[in-house]
């Protein structure tokens, strides 16, 4: 009896799939490694600036242009505020960044494995996507993005692989696809990989996006950005504009701006990941792991002769969580480990050898 939920679905979310993030679950004493979080707190200077804000402020609108965040982020990078977007984390900066400058006749182009939230967006506003098979060695090759497109975009370095495309590469990438905008998501950028947003000044194609969420310890205050030319900021906004007026709160606008500003807490943060990534590596290589170069604070594992899910069910049976992907076919024998703490990496380490026996 009764009417199917779904008979009062609009036919586009009847055709929808959505993304699944990685489990948050309230677990007590649980390794948490399958999200990318960073381990270290954000800075001090970030709660300072967000106790700042709790007050009768708070009745008010937040500026809906975030410009004291915009501000940290041009001062940051060496560009103008009027070359940078900001959004509600960089979900929603790849979300608008799809329907305002990806979505034209000609199929866009991304990698067959990568951030899978991609063909989400594709699915959600009607755009066609062809993706392009990784080499052998998981590698993006820019040859295979010289045909006719609607876009191209791939996390640098990629995601869930870790590995790093050079900057002359990218530069290669946008000389030969002058007509189409390039998106180049770096997420995990800060953790070993050389960024684009240097070329901005010389391509009008080109956006970057970044996130506060991994390199910037902010994952809970939802805040992301892209760079480019005003041109494609403009059509960002208009975007924004016509979606909701203020994507930022006031604590996230100020939590933010402290956080772009704060260089040297993120640079120490990010050495250290570095140093665990270095370590994890080492002792993942020396219990039969193959390791993909990871410039990300996670890596990229198989092991020799163990099944991946088997691997992951084993660690989550001892309270420690790693992303493992059934699809594609192609990294189902992969886990990806995010890079916590040195005390944490142990942990993970200590449970892989009880597994492999
Ligand atoms: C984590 C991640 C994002 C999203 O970051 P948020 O700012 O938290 O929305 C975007 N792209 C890639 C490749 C990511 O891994």
């Amino acid at each position: 009896m009764g009417t199917p939920a779904n008979s009062y679905w609009s036919a586009v979310v009847n055709g929808l799939t959505p993304y699944v993030p990685g489990e948050q679950p309230k677990l007590p004493n649980l390794v948490k490694l399958n999200t990318n979080e960073n381990p270290y707190g954000p800075s001090p200077k970030v709660l300072e600036a967000l106790r700042a804000e709790v007050g009768d402020a708070l009745r008010l609108y937040p500026d809906p242009n975030s410009e004291r965040f915009k501000e940290a982020v041009a001062a940051f990078h060496g560009v103008t505020p009027a070359q940078v977007f900001v959004g509600n984390g960089s979900d929603e900066v790849l979300g608008h960044t799809f329907l305002a400058l990806l979505k034209h006749d000609q199929p866009i182009l991304f990698p067959d494995v990568t951030y899978s939230f991609y063909p989400v967006y594709c699915g959600l506003y009607g755009i066609d996507y062809e993706s392009v098979p990784l080499t052998a060695s998981f590698e993006i090759r820019v040859d295979d993005y010289f045909k006719p497109n609607g876009g191209i975009i791939f996390p640098n370095p990629n995601a869930p692989t870790g590995c790093a495309l050079p900057l002359a590469e990218i530069e290669r990438l946008l000389q030969a696809n002058a007509g189409s905008v390039v998106v180049i998501d770096e997420a995990y950028v800060d953790f070993g990989a050389e960024s684009a947003v240097g070329l901005v000044n010389r391509y009008p194609n080109l956006l970057v996006v970044h996130t506060l969420s991994k390199s910037r310890s902010l994952a809970g205050l939802r805040a992301g950005y892209a760079i480019g030319d005003a041109g494609l900021i403009e059509a960002l906004s208009r975007v924004k504009d016509s979606f909701n007026s203020y994507p930022l709160d006031r604590f996230a606008i100020a939590g933010a701006a402290a956080a772009m500003a704060d260089r040297a807490y993120f640079e120490q943060t990010c050495r250290q990941v570095i140093a665990t990534r270095t370590r994890l590596v080492a002792d993942l290589e020396a219990m039969g792991f193959d390791v993909l170069p990871s410039a990300a604070n996670f890596v990229f594992a198989r092991h020799a002769e163990r099944d991946g899910a088997e691997l992951a069910a084993g660690l989550r049976k001892r309270s420690i969580l790693v992303r493992h992907f059934k699809n594609p076919p192609r990294i189902a024998q992969f886990l990806r480990i995010t890079v916590g703490t040195d005390e944490q990496c142990v942990a993970l380490v200590g449970a892989l050898r009880e597994i492999l026996g």
